[in-house]
């Protein structure tokens, strides 16, 4: 295994991942945006494979530097809903806390691409101050949910004082960590970092995985050591061309997750970031993966697929429908996940009055 992070074009050609007459051109990518790849995703791609799922998730290519007219600079618009930095308050029960903007790896897709990165912004003390005040003051915030960059990368004593501060906060019934760490850089789940992650509400993880190949044996004890911990997985994976567009693998992809007791629970649709058209694939295709997973593959491993709307509208379930109306009133025609349609009958009238 490479012992290092890589984070420069250079470093990628030195260990034969990208070709060197390639370095010039993929460094300008790379300044715009950031590159980095954990050893253990090395470990797990194969250089030889111009196909491989994890390189395709982590190596810059040439086809970032094609931006289409719709393609924006803050696909969700995060913007529009920070009162404060830090903060993301789109939906009123809910807020999005970004305590940092590194990641452990810099994936090619990612929805905040220009936020991420060294360059970006990690809250000073006083800046997650004003965040967590905000929390405090805002009664109607049920759940808090770190996002970032990756939250897991932050020291466990940052950890700690964070869950702490928000374990005190009366109204909150629920925290989040969404994070790639567990899976790409197993080794920061330590038994200090567990312990930060100890608390009164309900905390859950909630892992980004996209192929069934990214799970090393480290990975995998990774998760086990947060499901021993009492902290209930959830995962989001991002539909991706070239990546994880067929039924095959994202069936093998929420089987593997089940079996380390993740329960899959967002298929996300491509978001319109900047430089990444192809990677996205047409609604309709996403839709028809979701139909050979009905039926065909256990409940457990169904995620939602949902489309996050440009310009900041939130989130929306996108999957197949069943239900169409039938003929008279209150009547529906459904199809069943083999394909047959069925008739059913509307609801009793009410009673008394
Ligand atoms: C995705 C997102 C959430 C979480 O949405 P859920 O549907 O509850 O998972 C919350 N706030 C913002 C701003 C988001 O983008
Ligand atoms: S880990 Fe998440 S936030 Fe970080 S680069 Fe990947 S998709 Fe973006």
């Amino acid at each position: 295994m490479t012992a290092r992070r890589l984070t420069r074009v250079a470093d990628l050609v030195s260990q034969g991942l990208v070709e060197p007459e390639k370095e010039a051109a993929l460094a300008r990518v790379a300044e715009r945006f950031s590159v980095a790849i954990t050893p253990q995703m090395v470990d797990l791609l194969d250089p030889a494979d111009p196909d491989d799922p994890i390189a395709r998730q982590f190596l810059p290519t040439e086809a970032e530097f094609v931006t289409t007219p719709e393609e924006r600079g803050d696909p969700i618009g995060d913007d529009r809903c920070s009162p404060v930095k830090g903060i993301v308050h789109r939906y009123p029960d809910r807020v999005l806390l970004k305590p940092t903007h590194l990641c452990p790896v810099y994936c090619r897709f990612c929805f905040r691409r220009e936020q991420v990165g060294p360059e970006g912004q990690t809250l000073t003390e006083s800046e997650l101050e004003a965040a967590l005040s905000y929390i405090r003051s805002h009664p109607e915030i049920w759940e808090v949910i770190l996002s970032g960059g990756d939250p897991l990368l932050l020291s466990p004593r940052r950890m700690g004082r964070i869950v702490q501060s928000l374990d005190k906060i009366d109204h909150l019934g629920a925290i989040r960590i969404h994070s790639r760490v567990p899976v790409v850089d197993p080794g920061r789940i330590t038994p200090g970092l567990l312990k930060a992650l100890d608390t009164g509400k309900a905390l859950f993880v909630v892992l980004h995985a996209n192929h069934p190949q990214e799970f090393s044996e480290g990975a995998r004890q990774a998760i086990g050591r947060l499901v021993s911990a009492g902290i209930p997985l959830l995962s989001q994976t991002v539909l991706l061309r070239g990546v994880n567009d067929d039924a095959e693998t994202l069936t093998a992809l929420f089987r593997r997750l089940v079996e380390m007791r993740v329960k899959p629970y967002y298929l996300h649709h491509g978001d319109l970031a900047r430089g990444t058209s192809h990677f996205r694939t047409g609604i309709e295709e996403g839709q028809g993966l979701m139909r050979a997973l009905r039926g065909a593959v256990s409940g457990l491993c169904q995620p939602t697929y949902v489309l996050d709307l440009p310009g900041g509208h939130g989130k929306v379930p996108i999957g197949p429908n069943y239900l169409a109306r039938g003929k008279g009133p209150g009547k529906w025609r459904v199809e069943d996940p083999f394909g047959a349609t069925h008739d059913y009958p509307p609801a009793a009238p009410e009673k008394g009055g």
